[in-house]
């Protein structure tokens, strides 16, 4: 297994054929690891998911979601790899695809359809595909070129599954006899999409003393609001992930809806971003 030595994450702005993303070039340049934030722009649905709607689930024309996909795969890879996107549940299971071999991606597929919130890419040529609407959007890369493209809302940040996830990938690393889990972790990047910030993230008081005493202080705002990223670094960090290895997009979901699709400012009628990745050399 080949280990390298990742650039340091960093997210900035790129134009794909019609879409307009969120991405590391230095990891892409380095790795062949394509990893992207999508926006509302570039694709085919209109109004209340214009335009760029990856959400099957959301009441959109299929015709369109099918289509905004595939210009996603295009775009970012090559539209011949296949694509798996699973059904989001809010709990921590993680699908691991291991083989790009067409009877392997169909039942990882099947497998993700039953309910999952990550997906583990241990192989190349698959592209990876969650769905957001102001829950976070984290896309981890291992030093081995692993990724894990993972879906935490509050729930997921209490349930922990991006540190499940790492540990999952350091162990993965350890069978191949390539890393300890320490060192695996202290080189692996973490990026965080957009997300409902804490200003606009309003909770019970319940919540919000919850997370304070789960995550420490910086996680919540005030009695009724949450930060998510605080929350997600203060784990992350804790289980030996570098704190100048996560990389925060730093754009608010509800403050920003000419960008990014928002539950909450939407009142629940809208579309879905994703969080794409696929390893096109490693
Ligand atoms: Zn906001």
């Amino acid at each position: 297994m080949t280990t390298l030595a990742l650039p340091a994450p960093s997210l900035a702005e790129g134009r794909f054929a019609s879409l307009t993303v969120f991405t590391d070039e230095a990891l892409f340049d380095q790795t062949g690891i394509r990893i992207a934030f999508t926006t509302r722009n570039g694709g085919v649905s209109t109004q209340p998911y214009a335009s760029l709607n990856l959400g099957d689930h959301v009441n959109d024309d299929s015709d369109c979601v099918a289509e905004n996909r595939r210009r996603v795969v295009s775009a970012l890879a090559e539209a011949k790899y296949p694509l798996v996107v699973p059904h989001q549940v809010h709990k921590d299971t993680i699908v691991e695809i291991a083989s790009n071999a067409p009877e392997a991606v169909a039942q990882a597929q099947e497998e993700a359809q039953r309910g999952a919130d990550a997906l583990m890419l241990t192989t190349t040529k698959v592209a990876a595909l969650l769905c957001y609407a102001d829950c976070v959007p984290v896309i981890l890369v291992g030093p081995d070129c692993q990724v894990a493209v993972v879906h935490a809302g509050w729930r997921g940040v209490d349930n922990g599954i991006c540190v499940k996830a790492a540990k999952q990938m350091a162990a993965q690393s350890r069978a191949a006899s390539a890393l300890d889990e320490g060192t695996y972790l202290a080189s692996m990047n973490a990026y965080l999409g957009p997300y409902i910030h804490e200003e606009c993230f309003e909770t019970s008081e319940d919540l919000a003393c919850q997370f304070e005493q789960k995550f420490g202080p910086t996680c919540r705002f005030d009695n009724r609001h949450v930060n998510l990223g605080n929350a997600l670094r203060s784990q992350l960090t804790h289980e030996g992930i570098s704190l100048d290895r996560i990389a925060d997009l730093d754009m608010c979901t509800v403050c920003n809806t000419d960008l990014f699709f928002s539950y909450r400012a939407e009142q629940g009628v809208t579309g879905r971003h994703g969080a794409f990745a696929i390893r096109t050399s490693y």
